[in-house]
């Protein structure tokens, strides 16, 4: 069996020309006016720094807008409160990204919270979080929702099979397993506490990492004929999982590189286009 390749490079090149054509639209109906993103760096990793100019890269290929404010890394928690209460109540900013992680005297779950429903964009807030659990209306969380969007667009299937996603962060391992659950998956999550991951992984009919470490689960724990979406990206260019061995055994795969970053950014811009729609027209 030769795995089929989930190409998010592919898929957000597609989908950016779509939503070129609806900025384009929405510019015509509104006066000239686009979508705008703002985008918060705080501090100075360069990881993150390089992850905020993607994403304004990425609006300006669709030809929307975007904002980028940044702050430094001795900012305090109210001060990005405040800021982030600033952008809530500007009428021409339609979406708001605050880069992860923050410097760690802030309180990231209190500022991500203060992000307003309705420009959430990267889905990280818990309202955000607790209506997509609950099948109410929400952005997603933009990697995995992102990684929903990949695999519905191979045709991938997810109902009735067993999801084994590796991880449980806020932004990630969390909103994945929900969104497999609500796509009628039956799910398992693991974690650092889990007790013989091995065994679980070997249940998967599909396999989610989000581990955050390098090729971390074991090509052979992964059965024969699975999906398998890897979120990690490390130096090297490699994942959280060692895909090597498995092109040409399981059904289909993540690319790493390729595969779910550029899914994440293009979710992103994707909710930010919705947003700005929904507050233009
Ligand atoms: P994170 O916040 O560090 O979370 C890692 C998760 O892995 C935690 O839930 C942790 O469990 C679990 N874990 C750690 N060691 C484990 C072990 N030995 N066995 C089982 N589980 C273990 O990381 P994250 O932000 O979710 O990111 C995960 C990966 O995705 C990283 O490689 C990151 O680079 C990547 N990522 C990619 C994108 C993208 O756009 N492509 C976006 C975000 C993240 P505990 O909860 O018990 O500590």
């Amino acid at each position: 069996m030769t795995a089929q390749i989930l190409d998010g490079k592919h898929v957000a090149e597609l989908t950016e020309a779509e939503l070129a054509q609806r900025v384009e639209a929405l510019k015509e109906r509104s006066g000239g006016r686009t979508p705008v993103l703002a985008t918060i760096l705080v501090g100075d990793d360069p990881a993150s720094a390089t992850y905020v100019k993607m994403k304004g890269n990425a609006c300006r290929r669709v030809g929307m807008e975007s904002v980028a404010i940044e702050l430094p890394a001795s900012t305090k928690t109210n001060d990005l409160l405040r800021e982030i209460e600033q952008l809530n109540a500007k009428p021409d900013v339609h979406g708001i990204l605050l880069q992860h992680p923050v410097p760690s005297q802030i309180d990231e779950r209190a500022c991500f919270d203060m992000i307003a429903l309705e420009k959430d964009v990267d889905g990280v807030t818990c309202l955000g979080f607790g209506r997509m659990a609950m099948g109410e209306p929400a952005y997603g969380c933009a990697t995995p929702q992102g990684i929903m969007r990949l695999l519905a667009h191979y045709n991938i299937e997810i109902e009735g099979r067993h999801a084994v996603v590796v991880g449980r962060s806020p932004i990630l391992g969390k909103p994945m397993a929900m969104m497999m659950l609500a796509a009628n998956a039956t799910v398992t999550i693991c974690h650092s506490r889990t007790r013989d991951l091995e065994t679980l992984v070997r249940q998967a009919d599909v396999i989610v990492g989000a581990v955050g470490r390098p090729e971390f689960i074991c090509a052979d724990w992964i059965k024969d004929g699975a999906v398998v979406v890897d979120a990690g990206y490390h130096p090297g260019g490699v994942g959280d999982i060692e895909l090597g061995p498995l092109a040409d055994r399981v059904s289909a795969m993540t690319p790493v590189p390729g595969g779910v970053g550029p899914m994440t950014i293009n979710t992103l811009i994707q909710q930010t286009v919705q947003s700005g729609e929904r507050a233009l027209v």
